[in-house]
């Protein structure tokens, strides 16, 4: 076990030939009607890190999650990218749950903590390097081969904040829908998932500089916080 596979594009085509052959042998339906459905209740935001394989790892199929990844989980507030996924997932398949997932191991996060330089990546690091000033004392109180790991949890708990700032967030909450931000941890050491405890579900758990007023006055009215 734990070999790298040494793989051509042409066998992945296999591989992919006999994946499929497998499903219809077992339901001769089901890519029919896994093209109809798109009804997730998640969206997915992790790392690139090819060991976290985001559906594989809660056990959801095929339109169960909708998904974006990028290096350590970043979401800022300029990102087409990421502020494209989130509306769409929010306000077009309507998800319930955001999952921000970041692991330990990362190796963006490592990456700004020892500040080598890496080039071009370095400026999109720059997110990662601003949560460990905001944390720079509790993180540098800590043993040196332990920061990373609390950097990877730091970076996850501002991320989900990061999230529900964004007006598509804010605009779920105003209708009255319910939504929630989870802050969640993998470890690739033994294949499990730590929830953070750093959830967000209405306008309540913002810092007042972060409430978009018109919108949280009608979560308020609407029920939520
Ligand atoms: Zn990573």
């Amino acid at each position: 076990m734990g070999g790298k596979r040494e793989l051509t594009p042409e066998q992945l085509l296999q591989n992919n030939r006999q994946w499929a052959a497998g499903k219809l042998a077992g339901n001769p339906g089901y890519f029919d009607q896994l093209a109809h459905v798109q009804k997730p209740d998640y969206l997915w935001i992790g790392c690139s890190d090819s060991r976290v394989p985001a559906s594989k790892i809660i056990g959801l199929r095929p339109g169960e999650v909708f998904v974006h990844r990028n290096i350590a989980n970043v979401v800022p507030h300029t990102d087409l990218n990421a502020l494209s996924v989130i509306q769409y997932a929010v306000e077009v398949l309507k998800v319930t749950h955001i999952l921000v997932v970041g692991h330990y191991h990362c190796g963006g996060v490592s990456a700004a903590l020892k500040g080598t330089d890496y080039g071009e990546i370095d400026n999109w690091l720059v997110h990662i390097k601003d949560v460990w000033r905001d944390n720079y004392d509790t993180i540098m109180a800590l043993p040196e081969d332990k920061r990373a790991d609390r950097l990877v949890e730091l970076n996850v708990a501002a991320q989900v904040h990061n999230v529900a700032r964004t007006s598509m967030v804010q605009t779920a909450w105003a209708e009255g829908r319910e939504l929630t931000i989870h802050g969640w941890v993998y470890d690739l050491h033994d294949g499990l998932l730590r929830d953070l405890g750093v959830a967000i579900s209405g306008c309540a758990d913002l810092h007042a500089a972060y409430r978009i007023r018109e919108l949280c006055e009608k979560a308020r009215k609407a029920g939520g916080s």
